[in-house]
């Protein structure tokens, strides 16, 4: 775009500016179209290629860094995304940068900005100054802008959100490009928290009928939707403050506003993905839905961490409309481009020009997502360069965040990993559950009365259980622990909820979660793979002696957990609990049981489970095998199976069963044929 800036990327016009130049932009129009009709140029059937350039989903990877290891990973970060798209600006005369959210939360450097060593006001956030390195035109707000509460959010934006508890007047550095967001409305002014769209006017270079170079003049529409979910996820923050609709009610009502003040073409931004469900207003990914929404020429999403179009052989989003051939969604092209920087997505917008404005030949228009990573002829792991504009932003910040993540808290005297924590190996899992027990048991002491008679229990899960590979698994050697640890200890970035439930709730809780398993043929003498292809992180369980439980994985799904205790007799189906978990599972767990979409919540905390297992660990720093890492609620029910029984985890690591006692596994084979680094392990159930 000739009106880029890249290195100022304040890009909206004045409004007093704007109105003039559409003046004018309607003078040119119509000079244009009587110099057309008695033959003059009026470049009518000019085409041009946009190329609207997509990241969603950043998480504050401005670097290709992991905070937990301490260690580069080539994998991910936006000084990688940022060199394909210097490329794509190489490519294409004409480019249109967008961010589609999720952007300032998720790294260790980004908890460091917003709560350790708050950003000042006259800075912006080190992802936003990274960006303004490339210089984006226009983005929207994912879930995760809203986790640091209202008043953080209008500071990195720069100001101007007139919401409860906001000084909207505070002006700040800002994130240096227009934010744009359609369906979070402000209940004290009933209008947007921020403006829903943008109208960017800029210079096509396009090429004339007889195939010469000439500018024209486009009005691009960018309008923003986010996930309704945030009212759940950070309703500590936002209930009562904002509302949300629909992201196709907010795009009937602004769409048809866009073009009515002139927008040639418009590119929706939608912080959200792809689902088959019919639409509702709180769907939490309704593109199928948007994309119909009439006048949207492009659309971007995220979100889902997915990736749109995909190549691969079998592509996700299976769902009527969905072309990855194509690259559209119910016709209109579209792209996700993944997460953390690891591709761009490129829309290429076919447009054409009758005279006076812009339409898009969606057919002719095409959408690809250019990665990062690749594989070279030799089949190794290939990683575009990183920009070398970015690092040196932010170089003093990282090197803060660094500092920060290393500040030692504790010691462990045992390796507290998840690698067997899928066949019984608490060592990993029980010291969030004692830091989410404590932490919710001391409050409904002191602040819920009415709940302080009900036992208070803690669930959670291996959210880090391989499935990137067999170095994707919480692995916390002996000796000091450091904020680091604990981060690896609880991965996600969630906050501690706890739900009332019953004994009966619970069993049918810990059912669900057992679908972590196949169903076992006890009868087969083939090999059966024991894991399913349900997410790890959804395998919730209970380590604590007061709660015992056997999964019969020869049990189909709904019917593999007996035996369950609670203080050594058999579980109570009408008793009361509390249980501790997290905000994801408390409000968006309806398939494990109804109450956890959000009506069984008790009391959503402010607080981190993560920052909840670091305070944990500050106060009780001698963290042991015995007393953190030893307690097993559960065990698989005993069967002879006339095969074995196998399963993946992190490579030459029998040892760490072996020191979680148990004596059921062994190695089958150190490389496993995955090609993910990981080694074949059988189970004796049995035993
Ligand atoms: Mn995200
Ligand atoms: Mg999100």
């Amino acid at each position: 775009m000739s009106e880029r800036t890249p290195n100022f990327p304040f890009l909206s016009r004045p409004v007093s500016r704007r109105i003039a130049a559409i003046g004018m932009l309607g003078l040119a129009a119509s000079l244009a179209a009587c110099g057309g009709s008695d033959g003059s140029n009026n470049n009518a059937g000019a085409t041009a290629t946009l190329a609207v350039l997509e990241t969603t989903d950043l998480h504050f990877n401005v670097r290709s860094y992991d905070y937990f290891k301490l260690a580069e990973d080539k994998s991910y970060g936006f000084e990688r995304t940022a060199t394909l798209v210097r490329a794509a600006r190489k490519e294409f005369a004409n480019t249109l940068l967008v961010d589609n959210g999720d952007t300032i939360q998720g790294t260790a450097l980004a908890d460091y900005e917003a709560t350790i060593s708050p950003i000042p006001c006259t800075q912006q956030l080190s992802m936003y100054k990274a960006m303004g390195a490339l210089g984006f035109d226009a983005g929207t707000l994912g879930n995760h802008e809203f986790n640091y509460g209202l008043p953080f959010l209008n500071q990195v934006l720069g100001g101007g959100l007139d919401v409860e508890g906001v000084d909207a007047t505070k002006k700040c550095a800002g994130a240096g490009f227009p934010v744009v967001l359609a369906n979070v409305v402000s209940n004290k002014t009933k209008k947007p928290l921020v403006q829903p769209y943008t109208l960017l006017e800029r210079t096509l270079v396009a090429k004339a009928t007889d195939g010469k170079e000439v500018k024209l003049p486009i009005k691009i529409g960018v309008i923003g939707f986010t996930t309704p979910g945030i009212m759940n996820w950070d309703k500590r923050y936002l209930e009562g403050k904002v509302s949300t609709e629909g992201a196709v009610e907010a795009a009937t009502k602004y769409v048809p506003e866009l073009r009515a003040k002139g927008a040639d073409i418009v590119v929706a931004l939608l912080h959200g993905g792809l689902d088959g469900a019919a639409y509702s207003p709180t769907m939490e990914n309704p593109g199928l839905h948007l994309s119909k929404v009439a006048g949207i020429d492009a659309m971007v999403m995220g979100h889902q961490h997915g990736v749109f179009p995909d190549t691969a052989a079998k592509p996700g989003f299976n769902l009527p409309g969905v072309d990855h051939k194509a690259g559209t969604v119910n016709g209109v092209p579209a792209v996700m481009a993944s997460s953390w920087g690891k591709a761009l997505g490129v829309v290429q917008l076919a447009l054409q020009w009758d005279g006076a404005k812009w339409t898009v030949n969606k057919s002719a228009s095409k959408s690809e997502l250019r990665n990062i990573q690749s594989k070279n002829a030799a089949g190794a792991n290939v990683y575009v360069d990183a920009d070398p504009a970015v690092a040196p932003l932010i170089e003093p910040q990282h090197q803060a965040a660094i500092q920060y993540v290393k500040t030692p808290i504790g010691q462990t005297d045992f390796r507290m990993s998840t690698l067997f924590a899928d066949v019984g190996d608490p060592g990993a899992i029980q010291i969030v559950n004692q830091a989410q027990q404590a932490y919710v048991a001391a409050y409904i002491q002191a602040n819920l009365p009415q709940y302080a008679q009900l036992p208070v229990l803690s669930v959670s899960a291996p959210f880090k259980s391989g499935f990137q590979g067999g170095a994707d698994y919480t692995d916390v050697a002996v000796g000091p622990l450091a904020i680091n640890n604990a981060a690896d200890l609880y991965l996600y970035p969630n906050t501690v909820y706890a739900v009332k439930v019953n004994g009966g709730d619970i069993k049918n809780w810990l059912e669900a979660a057992a679908k972590r398993f196949n169903q076992i043929d006890p009868a087969k003498t083939t090999e059966q793979q024991l894991i399913s292809s349900f997410p790890g992180y959804n395998f919730d369980m209970f380590t604590t002696a007061d709660v015992q439980y056997e999964i019969d994985v020869t049990q189909p799904v709904g019917s593999r957990i007996k035996k369950l205790s609670y203080l050594g007799k058999p579980i109570d189906e009408a008793q009361e609990f509390v249980i501790a978990t997290n905000n994801y599972r408390a409000t968006s767990g309806k398939s494990f049981i109804d109450k956890l979409d959000g009506s069984g919540t008790i009391w959503a905390s402010p607080d981190a489970n993560r920052d909840v297992v670091i305070e944990y660990i500050r106060k009780n720093p001698a963290v042991t095998r015995a007393a953190n890492g030893a307690a097993k609620s559960w065990r698989f029910a005993k069967a002879a199976v006339a095969g074995p029984v196998v399963f993946s985890s992190g490579a030459k690591a029998l040892s760490v069963a072996q020191a979680a006692s148990l004596a059921n596994v062994s190695l089958v084979a150190e490389d496993d044929g995955s090609g993910k680094g990981t080694s074949k392990y059988a189970i004796d159930l049995s035993k």
